[in-house]
């Protein structure tokens, strides 16, 4: 190859030929408009042109018509030998392309101020859609990938050189006589096993995690053959032909940069529809089939960590829907989530990008595994060894993405809530499914497993003589790795002016307030939907010898976790910071979520209610207060599938307070005059 500063003047004399100057160009037409406000929230889309393209050149027409449609539209001419005349784009070696796209990605990002970008790329622009997310840095600021016609597999030298000659404005003649002179890197690289095409197909996943991809090709492509080697074959992709949806469209290679129908579907998918057919095209109605008003798309769900260091994804057919859950009360799963059960749904995705996966493992018994991610502690699945040896995958619910579907999850039955002693949380589980009323029949509860225990109503459960002692309540993980003591310091209040009570110390009984959390982190830590904390003080946390000596403020407690030459009494506990001054405890063994704590309130943490082993059952009413009828961020819910489920039980908890005659928590009327308050100072 031959990269030779004499081009410039080669090149200047072929514009004439190649490229008419565009003249300046204004509304729809104005090329990346940083103060673009697109329809709907929509993330600004990146267009990437294909082999001898540019920005003005090969999806030009897609980008008009998709900015008429509300979105913001953004294209670069990258990998040209003449960048400075944006013409013939695309020539150099992938690689060094990629970076020019990955820094162009990174300024709309910055520039737009929008939480992420689409990528919608044809023919080299749709490989460099795939190849800039894995290699240059950019996944996490990408959404959608759309990628039309990508060479994903490599496609023949033959193939490529008819590209750069078959794009519109360009003469073959014209870039001909370039390629002669600069030669075509890119051509070399996405040949058979050129290197950006083996570099791609590394083994290891070509789709980032957070990201959504959708190949889009067409069955008569006549330059990527076989037309599949196009797709993708990774679990959460969207490989469609043209054809699926308009099986008389002709179109080949080129020109799906310019067929209605493809841009139909590439619209569907960034406004997050994937699946769902082409709109009517007036002049091309009759090539396609009549699918666009029924909404037959599958749902897309992710499971992931916290930390987002791990993400799986399934594809789940409408028509599969829904997927049932059981929530299991029993004390290991109590004591191993943090909450107060654990809920689950078989997992409907591939079970190999589970076996591949790094996660931490805990051995819970000889049939059952707890795959878990090792930085936030986020559970992930349930392993379970099956008769014959083969393995089933269960997905803790609190990690699944809230899709906008109500009724995506149908809770089944509440099973080992004799475990419970007082019937946990089953007790304000009963209504939860979409479309259930009051009057209809509540949630199964069983014993121990469905079906090999009697079915029993939670409400009758009780401890009549618990031992409620003030010595205090253990609290400890599954693995006993954090094993610790909550005196509730009924002393140290009942000494106090009552005017100097922590906010959350019922007045009267000293007890701990413990409420319910609908917060999305939360949710992913521990792995269930919604989350029971409570509150202590530090100094009334212990270890089991009475030493006193845990640390008494949360810079003492991250200091000391953080300490090599740390206290043995604090066992397995780790933390993870998921934001500058929030810190979350965990047992790093069997991933229990263990404390939530925040640089605002050194004195004190949440305690997650699930570890506490109170006498009188999982409850623990001797020591805790409940905010019964009370969620708090709802919020992070609104508009997926949890919002019914986040509302049912606070709902539910309602009622079982005011069947029981049970007044209204302290906490809860303080929160509610607040309301009141900040509503009445809104209004005047
Ligand atoms: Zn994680
Ligand atoms: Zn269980
Ligand atoms: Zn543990």
């Amino acid at each position: 190859m031959v990269h030779c500063s004499p081009l410039l003047l080669g090149l200047s004399s072929m514009v004439g030929v190649i490229a008419n100057p565009l003249p300046e160009q204004h509304g729809l037409l104005r090329t990346n408009d940083w103060s673009c406000e697109g329809a709907h929230h929509a993330n600004p889309v990146v267009l990437l042109h294909g082999l001898g393209g540019s920005e003005q050149i090969g999806l030009r027409s897609l980008e008009t018509w998709l900015r008429v449609r509300g979105l913001c539209t953004f294209a670069l001419t990258y990998g040209s030998y003449a960048p400075q005349l944006s013409i013939l784009g695309g020539l150099k070696p992938i690689a060094e392309s990629s970076q020019e796209i990955a820094a162009f990605v990174g300024e709309v990002h910055r520039r737009t101020g929008a939480r992420k970008v689409d990528l919608v790329g044809h023919s080299e622009g749709a490989f460099q859609a795939l190849y800039t997310p894995k290699f240059g840095g950019v996944a996490d600021v990408v959404d959608n990938v759309v990628a039309i016609a990508p060479p994903t597999h490599g496609t023949s030298f033959a193939g490529l050189y008819n590209l750069a000659y078959v794009l519109g404005h360009a003469s073959r003649e014209a870039v001909g006589a370039l390629l002669h002179v600069v030669g075509c890197a890119a051509c070399d690289d996405l040949g058979p096993e050129g290197a950006a095409v083996t570099r791609l197909n590394d083994g290891k996943p070509i789709v980032q995690p957070g990201n959504t991809v959708t190949v889009i090709a067409s069955g008569l492509d006549e330059l990527i053959t076989p037309t599949t080697t196009a797709f993708i074959n990774e679990p959460g992709v969207n490989n469609v032909y043209v054809q699926d949806y308009c099986p008389l469209d002709p179109v080949g290679h080129m020109g799906e940069a310019v067929d209605a129908n493809v841009w139909n579907l590439v619209l569907n998918t960034l406004e997050k529809k994937v699946g769902r057919g082409p709109r009517r095209v007036p002049s091309q109605t009759e090539l396609c089939l009549d699918v666009m008003d029924t909404d037959t798309s599958d749902i897309e769900l992710t499971a992931q960590c916290l930390c987002k260091a791990q993400t799986f994804a399934a594809r789940v057919p409408r028509a599969s829907l829904p997927l049932t859950a059981t929530f299991c009360h029993c004390t290991s799963c109590r004591h191993l989530t943090g909450g107060m059960h654990s809920t689950g749904v078989a997992w409907p995705g591939a079970a190999d990008a589970i076996v591949k996966a790094q996660l931490a493992k805990y051995v819970s018994s000889p049939k059952l595994t707890l795959l878990f991610c090792g930085t936030c502690s986020s559970p992930m699945f349930w392993r379970e060894r099956l008769e014959g040896g083969a393995d089933a995958y269960e997905a803790f619910t609190g990690v699944l993405s809230n899709n906008p579907v109500p009724g995506l999850i149908r809770f089944k039955d509440h099973i080992f809530v004799h475990d419970t002693l007082d019937g946990g949380v089953a007790v304000w589980q009963r209504h939860l499914n979409k479309g259930d009323d009051a009057g209809d029949a509540p949630i199964p509860c069983y014993g121990g497993w469905r079906h090999k225990s009697e079915e029993l109503d939670p409400a009758t459960l009780s401890v009549k003589d618990a031992n409620t002692a003030m010595d205090g309540t253990a609290l400890h993980c599954r693995c006993k790795g954090v094993n610790l003591v909550l005196r509730r310091g009924a002393a140290d209040f009942a000494a106090m002016d009552p005017a100097e009570l922590p906010f959350f110390v019922e007045p009267g009984t000293h007890k701990l307030l413990a409420g319910f959390d609908a917060c999305n982190s939360c949710r992913k830590m521990s792995g269930v939907d919604v989350v029971n904390w409570a509150f202590s003080l530090l100094q009334h946390i212990d270890y089991p010898s009475g030493d006193g000596s845990f640390p008494r403020t949360t810079p003492a407690l991250k200091a000391a976790v953080g300490n090599v030459d740390r206290d043995p009494g604090l066992g397995t506990l780790a933390m993870y910071a998921s934001s500058a001054d929030v810190q979350r405890y965990f047992c790093s063994r069997c991933s229990a979520s263990v404390f939530y704590a925040v640089d605002s309130r050194p004195d004190m943490v949440d305690l997650a209610v699930g570890l506490l082993d109170a006498p009188d059952g999982a409850r623990a009413e001797s020591v805790l207060a409940w905010a019964l009828g009370m969620m708090v961020w709802a919020d992070d819910v609104k508009g997926g599938w949890r919002e019914e489920l986040v509302d049912a039980m606070k709902r539910n908890s309602e009622a079982w307070r005011v069947d029981r005659g049970i007044p209204m928590n302290w906490a809860v009327i303080v929160r509610e005059q607040m309301d009141a308050m900040a509503k009445a100072a809104a209004k005047s």
